[in-house]
């Protein structure tokens, strides 16, 4: 019987059982893919997620950005850059690949290509079913994405509501040099050109990619948006992006900050089975890892207790809430202000490039969103100044 059975192999996954392993607990992660597997994401890992991973290898930093051009719609555009970096440009395929690597080094079993059909939860153990076999387990970590199964057969969530997004991306190889003129040094693009949610250009080596995302509740003719918007930056950049895309990937992606359920007798969730992604730019990598790393922390200290019980693993929605829940909340209230807001936050932006560092920090993780909410309030007078002497 394992200590701890990991349900997926993303970043949320690996953080938890690289963790675990090095706690000394006998775990197995279960991977339904096999590595290298694809999964549709923009790549982008800001600092604050690689300073939990510890540093990655610099062969899966593609490209780094210290700043982001914003694109009105209009496509008007501005920049706005940090002397420090932002976050790293990586494929999905290797960081994740890597970090699987790095849990077996630490001592956890990692299977892949075996998926996860059941999760039977008895009085002193998990049954963990695949199509080939059947594990036991003291507990179970849910870090099986979006459509995870241990939330629906835990009864923790049997389905999503409005609170998801839906995301269409597509990965465009356009080599080196075409690259750097479509994206420019050391930047990412996002472009809120269209109803709600945006659309982003991030660089790689010698390919982009390109994607748009909305809530699934206003997402419709997604297809049909996608297309204008890569013909129009095609059309911008009098690149060529649109002749050479090869295949479109969807994917949903949850909204954080929303009041869910984490956790039940021998189960937590983490990454986006938890619902951890910035609601507002659709950051999930940190929020993956660091939840990864709580639930590692907080099944350490069931197996020393011996004590697997809803209200013990308490304890991992409390420090969630302590480490960054909280600030998802807040993340949420800036998103809805400034989707409900666009334009006005969108000049805010241009016009107070004060404003556009401070959000940049944010993304870095030199500040917190409540922090970054409360200094806009404070800032509110000078930003409305500028907005008005640049009308
Ligand atoms: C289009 C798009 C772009 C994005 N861009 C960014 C970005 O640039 N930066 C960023 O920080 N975030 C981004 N995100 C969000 C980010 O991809 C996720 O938040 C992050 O991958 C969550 O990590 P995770 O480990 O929780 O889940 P996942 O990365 O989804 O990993 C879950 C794993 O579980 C496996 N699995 C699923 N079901 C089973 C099963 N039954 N049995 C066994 N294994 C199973 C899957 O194969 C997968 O490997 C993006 C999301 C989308 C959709």
């Amino acid at each position: 019987m394992y200590d701890a059975i990991i349900v997926g192999g993303g970043p949320a996954g690996s953080i938890a059982a690289e963790r675990s392993a090095r706690g000394g607990l006998s775990v197995l992660m279960l991977e339904k893919a096999t590595y290298p597997r694809h999964k549709t994401c923009g790549g982008g890992v800001s600092q604050k997620a690689l300073d939990v991973i510890g540093g990655i290898d610099k062969e899966l930093i593609e490209r780094e950005a210290f700043g982001a051009r914003i694109f009105l719609p209009d496509y008007r555009n501005f920049a706005g850059m940090l002397d420090d970096r932002v976050a790293v440009m990586t494929r999905r395929e290797n960081l994740d690949h890597w970090l699987a690597r790095r849990a077996e080094d630490a001592g956890a079993v990692v299977q892949d290509g075996e998926a996860v059909k059941d999760v039977v939860f008895n009085k002193d153990c998990v049954e963990v079913v695949t199509s080939e076999n059947r594990y036991r387990s003291r507990m179970v970590i849910g870090s099986d994405g979006v459509n995870s199964t241990v939330a629906r057969r835990s009864g923790i969530r049997t389905h999503w509501g409005d609170d998801v997004g839906l995301c269409l991306e597509a990965e465009v190889k356009l080599g080196e040099t075409a690259v750097e003129e479509c994206v420019g040094d050391r930047l990412t693009e996002f472009y809120f050109i269209r109803d709600w949610g945006y659309g982003w250009v991030f660089p790689k080596r010698d390919h982009i990619s390109i994607g748009i995302g909305k809530l699934i509740a206003r997402a419709h003719n997604l297809k049909g948006s996608f297309s204008r918007f890569v013909r129009d930056v095609s059309v911008q950049k009098n690149i060529d992006i649109e002749g050479r895309i090869s295949g479109i990937n969807n994917y949903r992606i949850p909204a954080g900050g929303y009041p869910r359920r984490l956790h039940g007798d021998r189960v937590l969730l983490t990454g986006d089975a938890a619902g951890f992604v910035d609601p507002f730019l659709g950051e999930g990598i940190y929020y993956a890892v660091k939840s990864g790393e709580i639930a590692a922390d907080v099944a350490a200290g069931a197996v020393e207790s011996g004590d697997f019980s809803e209200r013990f693993l308490q304890e991992y929605v409390s420090r969630c809430e302590k480490e960054f829940n909280y600030d998802l909340k807040s993340a949420l209230k800036f998103a809805n202000f400034a989707y409900g807001h666009r334009d006005l936050f969108l000049k805010a932006l241009w016009r107070d490039k004060r404003l556009f560092m401070e959000y940049l920090r944010t993304v870095r993780g030199d500040m917190t969103y409540t922090d970054f909410n409360r200094w806009c309030a404070c800032r509110s007078p000078v930003t409305l100044a500028k907005l008005i002497i640049s009308r």
